[in-house]
């Protein structure tokens, strides 16, 4: 089974082509990402307009050279997917109907896919992890830790009731004069910081409350930044090691509950596993604390490749699949509408056999 994947709900415009033999291992043919960070990079932040322009402009390309590297044509896929939310709705729109056009004319079934989900597949993809476990997902536009049952079958656990962690990081770069994205170049700040010289706020700390909360600690950063002025190179570094310790701690209390709630529920369970996506993942002290928390609770710690924790198109197509070989026939998607909105836990379960 092959299938076209198409991703365009932020930032990236991105096409893959993923292969599953019978019996045999997910197969990755193509994987091609776009990324639009310098046409955002002067306004500090992803700019919805622009970027649905952009997608307009190189979605036809990018497809085209996701086929050519798998070395296939539009005759040997079986399905297209494609996000059709959550996201930025004008990107949704350029990547689900360009996917319906070419579902269409090559008379190939239509898979309209939840970006959320294509995240929450991705160790299934790269790992061929069984269900069911945990996900921790942190990028700029979400925070959630989701148990992951089976295809469709999800439920969210905690998500944050303000910012996003990635968000978070990208507001704090921006109110220390650091370039976006602000996640990368506030962990390389950091490094050259002294993390105690700041006692930033640990937001949800202990709460019975499962979920998250970051703005907090975004107020205590703009104080702490507008009380020295001129700001140093050093009280930047300093600001960024104390913020990052921060929300490591914070981050860490959350998950921490989450493992405790999962050998509750599965007490048995012989291998339990988190799994992490997003771009935040790529924090290596964020990583390392993840890593650590999972030694001592006896799971598992599972990061997939960097350029699969963030947004692709060869965990859309892998959805694809998924969803495909659960028994989804996959033909609604010529009707469905884009979600900007789309909560992970109300997609549809498929039912074997119904087409539906
Ligand atoms: P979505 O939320 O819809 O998945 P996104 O484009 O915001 O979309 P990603 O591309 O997965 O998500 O991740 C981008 C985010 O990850 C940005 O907020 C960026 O600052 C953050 N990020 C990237 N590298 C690091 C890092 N080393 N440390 C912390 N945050 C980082
Ligand atoms: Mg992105
Ligand atoms: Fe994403």
């Amino acid at each position: 089974m092959r299938v076209l994947g198409i991703e365009t709900s932020c930032d990236e415009t991105a096409a893959s082509v993923v292969a599953l033999r019978d019996g045999g291992k997910p197969e990755i043919l193509s994987n091609i990402v776009l990324s639009q960070i310098e046409e955002h990079a002067a306004f500090g932040g992803v700019v919805p307009e622009i970027a649905a322009r952009a997608h307009v402009e190189a979605l036809d390309g990018i497809v085209e050279v996701a086929l050519a590297d798998a070395g296939i044509d539009l005759s040997q896929i079986d399905a297209v997917a494609a996000t059709a939310g959550p996201g930025l709705v004008g990107g949704l729109i350029v990547g689900l109907m360009t996917a319906k056009a070419i579902a269409a004319a090559a008379h190939k079934p239509m898979l309209a896919v939840n970006h959320l989900e294509g995240h929450a597949l991705t160790a299934r993809l790269t790992d061929g992890i069984d269900f069911p476990y945990l996900l921790l997902l942190v990028s700029g536009g979400h925070t959630q830790i989701v148990l992951v049952r089976g295809v469709g079958n999800y439920e969210r656990w905690a998500t944050t009731i303000d910012d996003a962690l990635g968000e978070a990081f990208d507001k704090t770069a921006k109110m220390l004069g650091l370039p976006y994205p602000g996640g990368p170049n506030v962990e390389k700040a950091a490094a050259a910081g002294d993390a105690t010289r700041f006692a930033f706020p640990r937001p949800m700390k202990g709460s019975a409350q499962p979920d998250f909360s970051f703005s907090g600690l975004k107020t205590a950063v703009r104080q702490a930044a507008t009380a020295i002025s001129p700001l140093s190179d050093q009280d930047v570094s300093d600001i960024c090691a104390s913020f990052q310790i921060a929300v490591t701690d914070a981050l860490a209390d959350r998950v921490k509950r989450a493992l405790e709630g999962f050998l509750q529920r599965f007490p048995t369970h012989p291998k339990p596993v988190l799994v992490v996506a997003g771009g935040v993942a790529a924090n290596r002290s964020i990583g390392s604390k993840l890593q650590e928390l999972c030694s001592a609770h006896g799971f598992a710690f599972i990061a997939p490749p960097l350029n699969l924790c963030t947004d692709n198109a060869a965990m859309i197509a892998w959805a694809g699949i998924e969803r495909l070989r659960a028994g989804l026939a996959g033909d609604d998607g010529f009707d469905f509408v884009p979600r900007s909105r789309w909560p992970l836990d109300t997609v549809s379960a498929p039912v074997i056999g119904s087409g539906r």
